[in-house]
């Protein structure tokens, strides 16, 4: 049989359905869902779906269509015909329809649409007489059809680049009716008449004739066919593109075209069209939310060109409380919307984003799909609709994104600075969290700003969805127009960005770029800050500080995550502030405690200045001396910590870095040292230089100051265990493990141990006790530790991956100085991305696995973890949990998307 390109669906029937997004994109397989599912049978106008494959054939074959194609839309055209009793280019009773683009996933704005397209000087009287002489709407419809086509069809299709931004077709245009409005002293497009309309059309036609030297076409089916081929040529547009590489969508996939009925939301005020969600996107509140234009088409509510007014009670705000609602203005249509929203969101089982429009009081539905959301919204949507027993909780936990989680957890506006600052305007506020930067006005200076290392934020009329680059490359977004629903709403959404829309106090002048809000004037590069979660805007650098509140819903959500996953998920903490805030967000323990870091730092001071006199002593005595005065400072942080990670384990590293990063640089410094240990300048700077190294990261570090210097490891793991004992005689539960770094022999550990039992046996004859649970173990961060990981577990009863230093010593590059040719290796793509940022699978996992077998062939029980940098990052988190360890470690804000990733592992796995 041959291949069937063309899909139908109207009147109660459908050929396709919503599990065909591949073929059909997901606008054509939803629109066959509503339109022919059983529990569905919505009224949407009816059309036909020309399919992704016939997208693919185009390319391949130089922009050519698959034979049988025509014939199957003809068909499809006559049963569209059939069904609606209109003949398309019928000069008596013609059929309008529109061409939309439509991929596998929603790629907002970022391809291209025509509308009204049918209307030629032969179907216009009949047009005319088919909607009650109304002229006025016709030729509107009629110069709607004419900008968008040449715009679409006749120059971006046809691969013509205006010179710039005004010399577009579509912009040339605009200037003609802004001319002609400004002549008649018009305020609005509302105000054209029929006659201005109809004059404008025929100026228009002469505009793209000269400017394109071409006719704009009066034949219906060219019409038809020119929409579909720029709907086709739109998914290699620029903008489209751009997208797909920040989506990391395939180029393969194609677009599907629909051709649909056209439904007019602009023949007067018993019509109007609309946007909705069966949840609020912004909150997750499980309540309808929406806004809609009375008497306009779909691009206007999308172009943010009018204030849309709120369909119900609980979508007014602020800036449209004045306006009334469509429950207010057509209650029993309304009530047939919610009707449908509820049906659609149980069907779908998520939250649906819809588009409507009433056509003379008679509802379509134009469109659904799975809204958008932020990352608040989306955690709070999976864990209601779990509640709601609408979903299970893995399905729960697979509809939130690491990204998403990592919204919550972004900075606010320090809410004790926003109190002291008044807001110069305020806007919708349409992506959540804070965010400061610099003015600029262009998506292009923007890109180009960030790269500078600028941070900015893009001011703008209102985005469009050229724009998509910039606004992805800017801190935030803000505009003066658009609602909750505008694309710069809609993108910044999806992204999780800060966002404002709708700020009408902004007065843009884009030729002086500068800005006047509130009678203020600012220019590019002013600094400026957004609180997106409340809409506000302020003049300045405000101070940011992390979302850290309790979030019962969140943690709520990780004990679902934690219900699921296998793998245990600690934190990398150095501070009891630190343990603290990790425990909150469900960490069960801490996989790494750097011991230096009590030497960095806030009250650091007395504990550093003792540790410099270690590091400079000459001898032995001297050495021994200064160490007993540091203990106390180690057992009270050790202590602290293990107090806050009481009955969890906690895994204490011995004293890691090269010793002379510690040695002061200043003078002052110098001297009250040299002072204190009763020696010259002098002499003391001969001490310090004889620390110096070359290559330090792998010099004098690690384990091996623990064999140079036993008694520094003696008095850390006195200081580990005498704090354990201390919190055992409180009736605590420490649970301690020792771990040595950068170890690549057996015999270095069995250096160590021998230090660790006469050090052990010292504490309990001490504190009078039998026993301290605790475990002693190794980092394994060198190849060569991997390789003899058999021998090691003879000795470690856990193994700790540092793969910062794996990755550093496994690959050769070092990790301070990457920065000089990472970038380039990514750009050419000999790495697909920094490996010290997610695990180089194939070549560093490859060292983990072969470390984790021969470790556990030794050591059945051996506990395996990974404290690197990777010990967050959710895909290596799922490459920890396929090679079997037993725990992931990473900063304490990282702990909730470990948590999660670690659920995802799980149900990834079952799925396979
Ligand atoms: C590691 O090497 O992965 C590690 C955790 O240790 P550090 O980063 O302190 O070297
Ligand atoms: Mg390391």
């Amino acid at each position: 049989m041959a291949r069937k390109y063309v899909y139908f669906f109207g009147g109660g029937k459908a050929d396709g359905n919503e599990s065909m997004k591949n073929l059909l994109g997901g606008k054509g397989a939803n629109l066959a869902e509503m339109a022919g599912h059983k529990d569905l049978r919505l009224p949407v106008p009816p059309g036909f779906t020309v399919t992704t494959e016939v997208c693919l054939y185009y390319y391949k074959n130089r922009k050519a269509y698959p034979k049988g194609l025509k014939e199957e839309v003809a068909g499809a055209l006559k049963k569209l015909e059939k069904l609606m009793a209109k003949d398309f280019g019928d000069p008596v009773n013609p059929l309008l329809v529109s061409v939309r683009s439509g991929a596998r996933r929603s790629m907002p704005g970022m391809m291209e649409t025509v509308l009204n397209i049918g209307l030629t000087t032969k179907t216009i009287p009949g047009l005319i007489k088919h909607s009650s002489g109304n002229s006025r709407f016709v030729y509107d419809a009629y110069r709607r059809l004419i900008m968008m086509y040449s715009d679409v069809v006749m120059e971006k299709a046809a691969g013509i680049e205006p010179k710039d931004d005004e010399s577009g077709i579509r912009k040339q245009l605009e200037k003609i009716m802004g001319a002609m409005k400004k002549e008649k002293g018009y305020k609005s497009d509302a105000d054209l008449t029929a006659d201005d309309l109809k004059k404008l059309c025929v100026l228009f036609k002469d505009k793209i004739k000269e400017a394109l030297h071409k006719e704009f076409p009066d034949d219906h089916h060219e019409q038809l066919w020119g929409g579909i081929g720029a709907v086709f040529v739109s998914w290699n547009g620029k903008r489209a593109v751009s997208y797909r590489r920040i989506e990391g969508i395939p180029d393969e996939w194609g677009t599907a075209v629909t051709v649909q009925t056209m439904v007019f939301g602009n023949m007067g005020n018993d019509s109007a069209t609309g946007v909705a969600f069966t949840r609020n996107p912004g909150n997750g509140e499980n309540q309808f939310y929406g806004e809609f234009l009375m008497n306009a088409q779909g691009e206007d509510v999308v172009a943010g060109i009018r204030t849309p007014a709120p369909i119900n009670e609980y979508s007014k705000s602020e800036y449209n409380k004045d306006l009334v609602s469509l429950e207010e203005a057509m209650p029993k249509i309304y009530k047939e919307l919610f009707d449908y929203q509820g049906r659609l969101e149980k069907h779908y089982r998520d939250m649906q984003d819809i588009e409507f429009t009433i056509e003379k009081g008679r509802l379509f539905m134009l469109q659904c799909r799975v809204g958008k959301r932020n990352g608040p919204a989306a955690v709070r949507m999976a864990m209601d609709m779990f509640k709601e027993k609408l979903i299970k909780k893995e399905e729960a936990v697979m509809r939130v994104s690491p990204a998403q989680l990592e919204e919550l957890l972004h900075p606010i506006i320090d809410p004790k600075a926003e109190m002291t600052h008044k807001a110069l305007a305020k806007g919708l506020p349409a992506g959540p969290g804070g965010a400061s930067g610099q003015i600029v006005y262009s998506a292009k200076d923007a890109v180009e700003w960030a790269k500078q290392g600028k941070k900015v934020i893009l001011v703008r009329e209102e985005t469009n969805p050229e724009d998509v680059e910039g606004m992805r490359a800017a801190e935030a977004i803000l505009t003066c127009r658009g609602g909750m629903t505008s694309h710069a709403a809609l993108v910044a959404r999806g992204w999780g960005k800060c966002c404002i829309v709708g700020c009408s106090a902004l007065h843009i002048d884009y030729a002086k770029k500068e800005v006047q809000i509130d009678g203020k004037l600012l220019n590019e590069g002013d600094w400026i800050t957004l609180n997106g979660t409340k809409g506000n805007v302020y003049e300045g650098r405000l101070p940011m500080i992390d979302a850290s509140e309790e979030n019962k819903i969140l943690i709520d959500f990780l004990k679902i995550c934690g219900s699921i996953k296998r793998l245990g998920v600690r934190t990398n903490a150095d501070t009891p502030d630190d343990a603290r805030k990790a425990r909150q967000f469900q960490a069960e323990g801490i996989g790494l405690f750097r011991t230096e870091h009590m030497f960095y730092g806030k009250g650091s001071d007395e504990a550093l200045f003792i540790l410099r006199k270690i590091i400079v002593s000459k001898t032995e005595a001297e050495r021994k001396k200064a160490l007993d005065e540091l203990f106390p400072y180690m057992k009270k942080d050790i202590k602290d910590t293990l107090e806050a990670m009481d009955g969890l384990p906690v895994v204490i590293r011995l004293l890691d870095p090269p010793l002379h990063e510690f040695v002061p640089r200043e003078q002052v410094k110098l001297e009250q040292l040299a002072k204190d240990l009763n020696i010259t300048l002098q002499d003391l700077s001969g001490r310090a230089g004889a620390l110096h190294e070359s290559n330090p990261m792998m010099g004098h570090r690690g384990v091996r100051l623990g064999i140079t210097y036993p008694e520094v490891s003696s008095t850390q793991i006195r200081a580990v265990l005498e704090a354990a004992a201390e919190l055992l005689k409180e009736g605590r539960h420490p649970y301690p493990e020792i771990m040595i770094p950068v170890v690549s022999d057996v015999k270095e550990l069995n250096d160590q141990l021998v230090i660790a039992k006469q050090v052990y046996k010292e504490v309990l004859i001490k504190y009078n006790l039998k026993k301290i649970k605790h475990l002693f173990g190794t980092m394994i961060e060198i190849p060569r530790a991997v390789l003899v990981a058999g021998q090691l577990a003879q000795v470690a009863e856990f193994f700790s991956y540092g793969t910062n230093d794996l990755t550093q010593m496994g690959f050769g590059f070092s990790r301070d100085d990457i920065g000089g040719f990472l970038p380039d290796y990514i750009k050419k793509g000999i790495l697909p991305e920094d490996p010290f940022q997610s695990i180089d699978q194939e070549g560093i996992g490859e060292l983990i696995k072969i470390g984790i077998e021969r470790g556990r062939k030794t050591r059945k029980d051996l506990e395996v973890g990974i404290c690197g940098e990777h010990g967050g990052e959710p895909r290596s988190v799922e490459f920890c949990h396929r090679v079997g360890m037993d725990y992931v470690s990473c900063s304490p804000f990282r702990v909730p998307i470990a948590i999660l990733a670690a659920a995802q592992a799980v149900l990834k796995e079952k799925k396979k």
